[in-house]
């Protein structure tokens, strides 16, 4: 971060929601600003959260208010403990924190209750004894309206019996529900008495057995906001037709604060999928290693992949916050991803593919060793020294038999720098008995230490390399997308679409020595190939490394660089 502490770097750049912050500012009617995530723990956090995540804790660093974590755990059937830490440490890991401000809906189960027993006092709320089919049928449509339930004129004293019998167990699952009691023929279908709370003996992870009602979604959300006095309750645009009932239930109990819902457009990514109920189906089904799995769109995936968490903090910073539904292209967040590693990365050398080389003229069992930069172009990353012997490998696709003219790595007869060594010339092929090239064999040229020649010949090709005697064995893995269709989620069946090619394992590998003397975590460019992190959760002999993307326009910046 270059920014003087004065003027530091604005997590949300200007948009609809900062500037009704601004405004709600600047007419006095709020002080400071309160935010909240409001997570249900019923999976792992993908891409899309990252988003709500960095605008939600991002305003209120930026407007120095705080912003809360908020586990809305009102569906005890799918939420688990794992889910819920899972959570935690995600959002730990994007480098946001919530303080002492951990809630639960839960925390308020009480409360919502009194709440409830308020509107039927009012008489705006009743018991219904419809079924669940019942219910729905007598909905209605966009184009016709519900129609009455035959308990919605039930007294209030009947009412709150009833309701009271339904908290104490007296009644079976699903043979009741409490609904507000509102317009059946609203032309908002959310309005049509909705159901406020559900019969349902399912064990909760903080409440226990304590409750065989829970209250629905729409009814907790809004008063949990207002009892933690939130002044700003940001969502997805889905909840647009829901901001009618939020703001309903606000208005009709006691409570004194009142939360302004506003929506924005959900962040989606091409190739990818945002929902925990697919993402969940890929777990379950073994189609991929688990949510953490480095392709998928999960922030355990991505972080055990390797994305610095800046770089999601960034995607979320230039796909802006507005209204309108789009799709990112995939390249952004690899931008991102690049972008950030470009800057941090220490560059070394690895060879994924290896083709060994004999240099004759290098004199048998001596090593030298040789200052390479560990930054093209930041000094402050200072220097290593490599070794370098009569034997190295390069990647295999450095060189060709049959080489075009413009091929400027190996070939028979051409000469080439070996980055931060010498230049080499091939002088020989050495083939197994099928024709497979085995081995090459070159001369170096002593004068051309550090790569340049002192008689100003050029070459054009620079390849990077390995000394054989010291290289680290390594496996490799390169990930693609994972799935080959641009939205997977319109197609019936989407796992169907996922990319039978989304993950390639390289055995023998060829690192330098430094890789694993460093931090396990350090991110690595391997020079020309890509950028790489150690995958320590494999039990293997060798140790394996994750491409975390590749480099666009390796070869370009390299010459440039060199
Ligand atoms: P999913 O569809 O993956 O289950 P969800 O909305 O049901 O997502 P929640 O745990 O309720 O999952 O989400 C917590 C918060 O994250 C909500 O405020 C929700 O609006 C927000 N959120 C979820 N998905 C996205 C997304 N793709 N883009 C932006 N915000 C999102
Ligand atoms: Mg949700």
């Amino acid at each position: 971060m270059s920014e003087t502490p004065e003027t530091p770097a604005k997590n949300v750049s200007d948009n609809f929601i900062t500037r009704i912050i601004d405004a709600d500012l600047a007419s006095g009617k709020h002080r400071q600003i309160v935010t909240r995530f409001p997570p249900e723990p019923n999976g792992y956090l993908h891409i899309g959260h990252a988003k709500s995540i960095c605008l939600n804790f991002g305003i209120a660093e930026d407007y120095k208010g705080r912003c809360h974590l908020r586990f809305d755990d009102t569906n005890p059937a799918k939420e688990s403990v794992e889910y819920a830490e899972s959570i935690k440490r995600d959002i730990q890991w994007l480098g946001f924190d919530w303080g002492e401000h951990l809630y639960h809906a839960s925390d308020y189960f009480e409360t919502l209750y009194n709440y409830a027993e308020e509107l039927i006092q009012k008489g705006l709320a009743y018991v219904d004894d419809q079924s669940p089919e019942e219910i729905r049928a007598n909905r209605g449509t966009l184009t016709e309206p519900g129609v009455n339930s035959p308990y919605r004129d039930r007294s209030v004293e009947e009412n709150l019996d009833l309701f009271r019998r339904m908290r104490a167990g007296e009644f079976p699952d699903g043979s009741r529900v409490l609904r507000a009691k509102i317009d059946m023929a609203s032309p908002n279908l959310n309005l049509r008495d909705p159901v406020i709370y559900r019969i349902k003996r399912q064990h909760h992870i903080r409440t226990g057995d304590k409750w065989v009602i829970y209250p629905m979604y729409d009814f907790t959300h809004g008063i949990s906001d207002a009892l933690e006095g939130i002044t700003h309750s940001l969502c997805t645009l889905e909840f647009e037709d829901h901001r009618p009932l939020y703001d309903w239930f606000l208005d009709n109990i006691t409570i004194d604060c009142h939360p302004q819902q506003i929506e924005f457009a959900r962040l989606e990514l091409q190739y990818t999928v945002t929902s925990k109920r697919k993402l969940n189906q890929l777990v379950e089904q073994g189609l991929v290693d688990g949510w953490d799995d480095p392709r998928m769109p999960t922030l355990s995936g991505m972080r055990r992949r390797g994305y610095p968490p800046e770089a999601i903090r960034e995607l979320a910073r230039v796909t802006h916050v507005t209204k309108n539904k789009t799709t990112i292209p995939l390249s952004v967040l690899e931008g991102c991803v690049r972008d950030e590693m470009n800057k941090t990365a220490p560059r070394v050398m690895g060879v994924l593919e290896p083709l060994k080389v004999v240099i004759e003229n290098y004199p048998e069992g001596e090593t030298e060793w040789l200052t390479a930069k560990n930054h093209p172009q930041d000094e402050s990353f200072g220097t290593r020294e490599i070794p370098f012997s009569r034997e190295i490998y390069v990647e295999r696709s450095d060189f060709m038999e049959d080489a075009p003219r413009k091929f400027f790595r190996l070939a028979p007869g051409r000469e080439v720098r070996l980055r931060y060594a010498y230049y080499v010339t091939c002088t020989d092929v050495i083939k197994d008995e099928e024709g497979n090239v085995i081995e090459l064999r070159c001369t170096y040229d002593p004068q051309t230490r550090g790569g340049n020649s002192p008689d100003g010949r050029k070459v054009k090709g620079t390849i990077h390399w390995v000394s054989a005697p010291h290289a680290v064995d390594a496996e490799v893995r390169l990930y693609d997308r994972l799935f080959r269709t641009k939205n997977p989620a319109a197609s019936e069946d989407f796992t169907k679409d996922l990319n039978p090619e989304s993950l390639k394992i390289l055995r023998g590998c060829k690192l330098e020595p430094s890789v694993l003397e460093g931090d396990a975590s350090t991110r690595y460019q391997f020079e020309r190939m890509g950028y790489f992190v150690r995958d320590t959760q494999h039990e293997t002999d060798v140790p394996v490394f994750n491409r975390i993307e590749s480099l666009r326009d390796s070869w370009g910046k390299i010459e440039k660089a060199g």
